[in-house]
């Protein structure tokens, strides 16, 4: 069992808080909850300060709460409105004077009760103060995803070995989330992808009725979850026939831009020269403008988090980070090629470990 790190996050978000002058910071994010309490309820607010961890839950997570969280944090349950509790339990914290809370996660009605109940306290939005902890993976981060990537291949293994020219998209999409499921996913991070033919240009399609023909494309994104920890894969095939020349060529140009950023990724490398490793080659054989999206992102307690690979992300790619690597090309009334690995920067420059099973050799499914 790998050891429990919640207590050095919390030390680590502290000294962050020092360095910006902030006695605590009411968290309100669920990953970033998760991440510092282990709490895995739909419902809570937590403040950390130097000195305490309080977590303010409501009545159904009463049980969950004590169990995943009391080690770490003051737990405390509330029957009829968290925030209300939420302020009167910070006021026991001792002075406080300067709070932060997270921006990207408070509706502007949250932030409206700072104004009210929480007037007692400066309030200061923050930005990505958890988050940037959590970039970097501890080992039983990396373990757990490693467990829901190799879930997901042998979930994609199981599904292909069924799929048929005349099923379609959403039948394809329901053998696969089963196999995900028998083989231990404990939720399917983001809605299944499963396009078929001229959908398979759509980056983002929505599954849909429509029944896959014999030489067409199908293309599959979708994820699995272990401890908490997602894993996002994407694998693109041909359907009941030989590949045309056509349909090799295309998918060779991905998977030649796929392996080169696959190898030569690595921590400290900014995002944007990470990103480049894929887009340059494409756009040499005349195809970057189908390559409309950014090589990757960073997947952990959430499917989409910190580091991008991106042209805009000019910061260094942090050693321990988790990442995808997914350059696709895109042609409309045509067709798309994704193939998409996640794989951890290790430090000191080494090459980037695969944690997907990296088997992405063009599949004719005969
Ligand atoms: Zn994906
Ligand atoms: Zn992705």
């Amino acid at each position: 069992m790998a050891p429990d790190r919640r207590r050095a996050r919390q030390a680590a978000l502290v000294a962050a808080l020092e360095a910006d002058a902030l006695d605590g910071l009411l968290v309100s994010s669920r990953a970033n909850i998760r991440y510092l309490t282990g709490f895995s309820g739909s419902s809570a607010l937590v403040a950390v300060t130097r000195a305490d961890v309080l977590l303010v839950t409501d009545f159904r997570y009463a049980e969950q709460a004590r169990a995943e969280s009391s080690a770490v944090a003051r737990v405390e349950v509330e029957s009829t409105s968290i925030w209300d509790r939420f302020f009167k339990e910070l006021a026991t914290l001792g002075p406080l004077d300067s709070l932060g809370f997270e921006a990207q996660s408070l509706s502007v009605h949250d932030a409206q009760r700072f104004t009210e109940a929480g007037k007692a306290w400066r309030w200061k939005p923050t930005t990505e103060l958890v988050e940037r902890l959590r970039a970097a993976k501890d080992a039983g981060e990396v373990a757990a995803i490693r467990g829901a990537a190799s879930l997901a291949g042998e979930a994609l293994r199981q599904t292909l070995g069924r799929v048929r020219p005349g099923m379609s998209e959403l039948a394809i999409a329901g053998a696969l989330e089963c196999a995900l499921r028998r083989l231990g996913s404990e939720g399917h991070p983001f809605a299944t992808i499963v396009a078929s033919g001229p959908r398979s240009a759509l980056p983002h399609a929505h599954t849909s009725g429509r029944v896959v023909a014999a030489g067409e494309w199908l293309l599959l994104d979708f994820g699995a979850q272990v401890d908490g920890y997602c894993a996002d894969i994407t694998r693109t095939v041909v359907v009941g026939a030989r590949a045309s020349e056509r349909q090799r060529v295309l998918y060779e140009l991905v998977h030649d831009a796929q392996q080169r950023a696959r190898r030569g990724v690595r921590a400290g490398m900014s995002g944007r020269d990470a990103d480049a490793l894929a887009r340059d080659p494409i756009a040499a054989r005349g195809f970057g403008e189908a390559f409309g999206h950014s090589l990757g992102h960073g997947v952990g307690l959430e499917v989409h988090e910190a580091p991008r690979l991106s042209k805009i992300n000019v910061d260094p790619l942090p050693a321990g980070a988790v990442v995808t690597i997914e350059p696709g090309v895109y042609l409309a009334g045509e067709g798309g090629v994704r193939i998409e690995d996640d794989v951890y920067l290790a430090s000191d420059g080494r090459a980037a470990e695969l944690l997907s099973d990296g088997l992405t050799d063009l599949v004719e499914l005969m």
